[in-house]
């Protein structure tokens, strides 16, 4: 519950070494790697890290993927409530209201231009995301309109 415990809890079942972070963000990551296309939402991946026998509280979870975040490895995507990991280069986000799969395209020229568009409006660090919604193939296939 609270952030700032720190004791040693009694009858803890935790491993009894203490990874560093690294450790986390790495798993984290990889997880997200081997889920990829379908998003993970935080609550997940403490499910899945609780599978393989790791026991980490929500909140290093969501640690993680800030620090995976802020170094562009993942990113957050809105529109799906959840995480996917992130390539070198500004991806489109097109999401599957159907099956809930995220697929990133990388587009460097469209977020040239909207950076050249903030810049010419006089914002400073810029972090745009592009989320489409739509209908992938299989779902599209599934139940033509
Ligand atoms: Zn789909």
């Amino acid at each position: 519950m609270s952030a700032t415990g720190g004791g040693a809890t009694a009858g803890g079942r935790m491993a009894g070494r203490k990874r560093g972070a690294g450790f986390l963000h790495e798993r984290v990551l990889r997880l997200l790697e081997l889920r990829y296309p379908r998003p993970l939402t935080g609550l997940e991946l403490v499910e899945m890290l609780l599978d393989t026998g790791e026991v980490v509280p929500p909140s290093q979870v969501y640690r993680a993927l800030k620090r995976l975040i802020d170094a562009g490895e993942a990113c957050k995507v809105l529109v799906a409530g959840g995480y996917v990991p992130a390539g070198p280069v500004p991806a489109m986000l097109f999401w599957c209201r159907g099956c809930g799969a995220v697929h990133a395209v990388a587009c460097p020229e469209l977020f040239a231009r909207l950076e050249a568009g903030a810049t010419a409006a006089g914002m400073r660090d810029v972090r745009s995301v592009v989320e489409v919604p739509g209908l992938c193939g299989r779902c599209a296939g599934r139940n033509p309109a």
